[in-house]
């Protein structure tokens, strides 16, 4: 294959390739992955603590009973006894039946991600408003922006996203003449911000979306991965009408597993269920067994018991190196759960110019420009502690604590 390139053919892409652009993590995946470089960037669940052997175990018994229907397709909703499964593991979340969650209103999806893009599908037309966090999930900003939807970025405190910046930003938006449809936004153990939804603004919160008629998609990965306590309730254990509620087994179970889901009222549930059709005719039926299984036959509660031991050790590790080797100037948030620190610089650095000189001194983070659908952030950046055991986090730490300082005297 000489010489063969596609370059003649890119008047043909349609007018939405062309505001894509490569996450700024999966760019840097490449040199943040060399073994020398204490990685800070990647938000990988940490599945060497799953009990892989009793894993192997199950899925031979499941191929041995069930091999041929495990490995056809399914329904487009996914498989009635793994949405069982959700609604359990949404109760413990804080959504149960009380607030009229039901395996019935339960969409399988490959993973929250096509979630994302299925809300994005049924609910966004081009030059729509999304409200969303500032900042906001990297994934979920990619998704609006092949939607060729407008990001606006609503404020956000330790304390999670402000009600009074929600209102002001939703005047702003009506008096340039437009219309936001939703309000993204990840209560609990904020990815990147590491904060979490205080209990005392999520009723206000749903108030004026609701005054708005503006729909809430709220995402919730690390809901459960609460350290010392669990979050507030989520918005959806408070609002029957007017939240999409999204989940996933990434960070609970497996990732690689590709599972996650949204609980959607019926008429949207609908919807979603065709637009999945539509993308993957099914969601797969042989990881939903396995789900299925785990959930049903193993102990999961004391698994995520390990997981959160383990992730705690790495974000104590994390702040404990933060205080010791962080010049004066900088601020970081002090998350209580999920897997991610933010930074904030002195505002004369930029952390994207500084990530070569980073990566020099062997250690990668992702700059705050990615968190930001309208490229500022600049004097921010997110360190992730999932992965590294807690010696390496506090290596990585220092190694950037002196990047910072060297970048200060210049
Ligand atoms: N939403 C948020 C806030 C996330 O952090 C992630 C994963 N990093 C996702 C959605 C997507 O996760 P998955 O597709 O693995 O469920």
């Amino acid at each position: 294959m000489s010489g063969t390139t596609l370059d003649d053919y890119t008047d043909l892409y349609a007018q939405r390739v062309h505001g894509m652009k490569a996450s700024e993590i999966r760019a840097l995946f490449s040199v943040a992955n060399r073994p020398e470089v204490v990685s800070l960037a990647g938000g990988s669940p940490y599945t060497a603590a799953l009990p892989l052997d009793a894993i192997g175990e199950m899925v031979a018994e499941l191929i041995q009973r069930e091999g041929a229907p495990a490995l056809n397709y399914c329904v487009g909703q996914g498989e009635a006894a793994l949405r069982e499964q959700i609604c359990a593991v949404m109760a413990e979340e804080g959504v149960d039946a009380s607030v009229g969650a039901s395996p019935d209103d339960v969409v399988v999806t490959t993973g929250s991600q096509q979630a994302l893009d299925l809300v994005a599908r049924v609910f966004l037309d081009p030059g729509d408003v999304v409200l969303a966090e500032a900042p906001s999930y990297v994934g979920a900003l990619g998704v609006f922006q092949a939607a060729e939807a407008d990001v606006v970025h609503v404020q956000m405190d330790d304390d999670g996203l402000v009600p009074e910046a929600l209102e002001e930003a939703i005047a702003a938006v009506a008096a340039s003449g437009r219309r936001a449809k939703f309000l993204y936004t990840v209560p609990a153990f904020h990815n990147p911000a590491g904060v979490t939804l205080a209990e005392e603004r999520r009723e206000r919160i749903l108030e004026i979306c609701q005054r708005h008629h503006l729909l809430v998609l709220e995402d919730n990965p690390y809901g459960l991965l609460g350290f010392e306590e669990q979050p507030p309730a989520p918005l959806r254990s408070r609002a029957r009408d007017g939240v999409l509620y999204l989940g996933t087994f990434s960070k609970t179970f497996a990732a690689g597993i590709r599972l996650g889901w949204i609980l959607a009222p019926h008429a949207v549930r609908d919807k979603i269920v065709m637009a999945s059709e539509a993308s993957i005719l099914c969601p797969p039926t042989f990881n939903q067994r396995i789900a299925t299984r785990y959930f049903t036959t193993m102990p999961w509660r004391e698994q995520l018991k390990v997981f959160r031991e383990l992730y705690r050790e790495r974000r104590d590790a994390t702040l404990a190196a933060l205080t010791d080797f962080m010049p004066d100037g900088v601020r970081w948030t002090h998350p209580g759960g999920g897997f991610y620190v933010w930074l904030t610089l002195p505002e004369a650095l930029d952390s994207k110019a500084m990530m070569p000189r980073a990566i020099n001194a062997r250690v990668a983070y992702v700059p705050g420009t990615g968190f930001y659908a309208d490229g500022s952030g600049t004097s921010h950046l997110r360190l992730s502690y999932c992965f590294p055991p807690p010696e390496r986090l506090r290596e990585g730490v220092r190694r950037l604590g002196h990047v910072i300082e060297e970048e200060l005297s210049l």
